[in-house]
């Protein structure tokens, strides 16, 4: 792998998710004389663990930009829709390089770059979307794809050049081989799936997701950095019920109720934690202390069980007869 040389001149920018294409982008465009620095976005529905990884493996310095704002309002309102699930993959990435944009006026490099591969997706990844990205971001002539850039036309930085066009790439297609083997030339060898990581591309999270949108909205970013915690159910009321999983998300649940809400908790055995909204009706908030005794292990004990209630007002205490059956709840249940 080449090292990052700080005498060169021609500074840019490189989308880094961490999979192996956005690597490949940094090394291939430090061997066509690039001085590389690179960018990635975090959200609550995905993470820059891999694109720290990356960066630290190719010594590379990274921006990680808050990208949160941007993708709730492309998820509420996508210009150009949604792919399998609740992922704006279209306007999310042209986003992204808008961003990236914005970043190389501001701090003086002189061009973006992306570890697009002409082809590799029929639809996203053509030479017209890609011409398309590339006018609606602003950024004509200073988007350079590095992995297939003698397919497409010169970019300015190739032009003058600053970047070295022979050094650049023609990779087209689905293929993954050519890669494997640049990966082998440059030393990669911890890559994540080219796929992953991202929630919005879930099903199942995207019908968290929707339910949120439709009920209280997605402008508290805390319920929805809390949809990556707890099962989900929607009463007949109203009432959203997020319900711990493991010990890790019945502490976060408490510690992020806000005043306007509600936890619920088993008293005398092991069970889950249940977040609520405080304005739940009786027939919700006796549906919710149902479910946290029917998720709870109250196998082993032979009574009934109280419910801890805790409020901004105080705690009280409710026991809830048997039985404890989860069936009846299922059909209440997002994820
Ligand atoms: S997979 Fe997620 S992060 Fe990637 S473009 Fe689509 S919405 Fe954006």
């Amino acid at each position: 792998m080449g090292k990052q040389d700080y005498t060169t001149k021609c500074r840019g920018l490189s989308l880094l998710s961490g999979g192996l294409d956005s690597q490949l982008a940094v090394c291939v465009l430090r061997e066509a004389g690039a001085n590389v620095e690179a960018v990635t976005f975090e959200t609550p529905f995905f993470a820059a663990d891999a694109a720290r990884k990356a960066a630290a493996a190719l010594d590379v310095k990274l921006h990680v930009v808050d990208f949160t704002d941007d993708e709730i309002a492309l998820v509420k309102c996508p210009p150009h829709g949604f792919g399998g699930a609740m992922n704006p993959c279209i306007d999310c990435h042209a986003t992204m390089i808008r961003r990236a944009g914005e970043m190389m006026s501001n701090l003086g490099y002189e061009f973006v770059a992306t570890g697009e591969v002409l082809n590799q997706r029929p639809m996203s990844q053509n030479k017209q979307s890609l011409g398309v990205v590339e006018r609606s971001s602003g950024l004509a002539g200073r988007l350079v794809r590095p992995l297939c850039a003698r397919l497409l036309e010169p970019t300015i930085p190739e032009l003058e050049g600053r970047l070295d066009r022979s050094k650049l790439l023609a990779l087209s297609g689905r293929r993954r081989d050519p890669q494997m083997e640049l990966a082998k030339h440059f030393g990669l060898v911890d890559y994540p799936s080219p796929a992953g990581g991202c929630k919005l591309t879930e099903k199942a999270f995207g019908r968290k997701l929707r339910d949120l949108l439709e009920h209280e909205g997605l402008d508290d970013r805390r319920l929805v950095e809390l949809l990556n915690a707890g099962r989900r159910f929607r009463l007949p009321d109203g009432t959203g019920v997020i319900l711990g999983r493991d010990a890790a998300d019945n502490r976060l649940l408490a510690a992020r109720r806000a005043p306007s809400e509600t936890i619920l908790a088993p008293v005398s055995v092991p069970g889950p934690t249940a977040l609520i909204p405080h304005i739940a009706s009786e027939t919700d908030l006796e549906a919710a202390c149902r479910i946290v005794c029917s998720w709870s292990k109250f196998d082993a004990y032979p009574g009934e069980i109280a419910v801890k209630i805790v409020t901004d007002s105080g705690t009280e205490e409710r026991i809830v007869p048997r039985p404890y059956l989860r069936a009846p709840f299922l059909q209440f249940q997002l994820t």
